[in-house]
C-alpha cells in the first residue's frame, strides 16, 4: 500500500469535526458519492456493467439507490443484472431438478444418515440465500475505507498534531475500531504500535463512558422528578449509541 496517492486532506477534516466516529463520517461519504457514481457514469461504462450483472448489490445499497430516485439509471442496471441472474437460475434448476431426482432414488435409510444435507440441493440453496453479501458499491466503499484507516496511520505517526487530535477525539464506532486495530500492525511496529493501541483504547473506553452517561441521563429524563432538569448532551444519546455500537446505522 506504500505507493498509493495519500489524500491526507479527508481524514483531517473529518477529524476535525465533532463526532462518535470520523470514520462513519467518511464512511457516509464515501457511500454517497460511489451510489452517485453507479446511478449516473457507470451505467454508460462497459466494464462497469459487466461486475454490476454479475455481481449486482446488496439490499442496503439498492435500496439508496432507489430513493435517490434515478430511476432509468436503476432500470437499466437492475434489468441486466436480473437477466445475468436468470441465466445462472436456469443452470441451477438443472441441477436442482437432478439432485431432486438423486435424493429420491435415494434408499430411506441413506436420507436418513445423511441427515438434511442433501448435496446440490444444499450448495445451491446457501448461493441463493448469500447474495446479499455480493455487492460492488461494498466492495468499492471496503476498499476506500482501506485507505482511510491507512491514511489515519499514516498521519498518526507522522504528525503530532493529528496524533493529538486522535487523542481529544469521541473515538470510533466498533467496527472502525476493529477495523482500525487490525492494520495498525501492518503499518505501526514496536513501541509506537505499543502507544497507538494503548491510547485509542483509552480514548475508546473514555469515550464508552461518557456515552453510557448520557443515554442513562436519557433514560433518567422520563422520571417525573427530573422533568425540569435540563437534557444536557442527551437527547440524541440513543442514536448515538446505536451508532457506536453498530456502525452508521441512523443517518446523522
Ligand atoms: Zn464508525
Ligand atoms: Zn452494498
Amino acid at each position: 500500500m506504500a505507493k498509493l496517492h495519500i489524500d491526507t486532506a479527508p481524514v483531517w477534516e473529518a477529524f476535525r469535526q465533532d463526532s462518535e466516529c470520523p470514520l462513519c463520517l467518511l464512511h457516509a461519504k464515501v457511500e454517497a458519492a460511489n451510489v452517485d457514481y453507479f446511478l449516473g457514469e457507470s451505467v454508460m461504462e462497459p466494464d462497469q456493467r459487466i461486475e454490476v450483472n454479475q455481481k449486482g448489490f446488496c439490499g442496503r445499497h439498492f435500496k439508496q439507490m432507489y430513493e435517490i430516485g434515478n430511476r432509468l439509471g436503476l432500470a437499466l442496471m437492475t434489468h441486466t443484472h436480473m437477466k445475468e441472474t436468470m441465466r445462472s437460475l436456469r443452470e441451477d434448476a438443472q441441477k436442482l431438478r437432478d439432485a431432486a431426482a438423486a435424493e429420491a432414488s435415494k434408499p430411506a435409510i441413506s436420507r436418513w444418515v445423511g441427515g438434511r444435507k442433501n448435496g446440490g440441493i444444499q450448495e445451491i440453496a446457501d448461493t441463493l440465500s448469500s447474495l446479499d453479501a455480493r455487492c460492488v458499491l461494498c466492495e468499492r466503499v471496503r476498499e476506500s475505507m482501506r485507505r482511510y484507516v491507512y491514511t489515519l496511520l499514516y498521519l498518526y505517526k507522522r504528525e503530532p498534531e493529528f496524533a493529538e487530535l486522535l487523542a481529544h477525539s469521541k473515538g470510533m464506532c466498533l467496527k472502525h475500531f476493529g477495523e482500525t486495530l487490525k492494520m495498525a500492525p501492518e503499518h505501526l511496529s514496536g513501541s509506537a504500535l505499543k502507544q497507538f493501541v494503548d491510547r485509542l483504547t483509552e480514548v475508546e473506553l473514555a469515550n464508552f463512558d461518557r456515552l453510557e452517561g448520557e443515554i442513562d441521563w436519557f433514560t433518567r429524563k422520563f422520571d417525573y422528578r427530573n422533568d425540569d432538569k435540563p437534557w444536557g448532551n442527551s437527547r440524541d444519546a440513543v442514536k448515538r449509541s446505536i451508532n457506536k455500537l453498530r456502525t452508521h446505522v441512523i443517518d446523522e
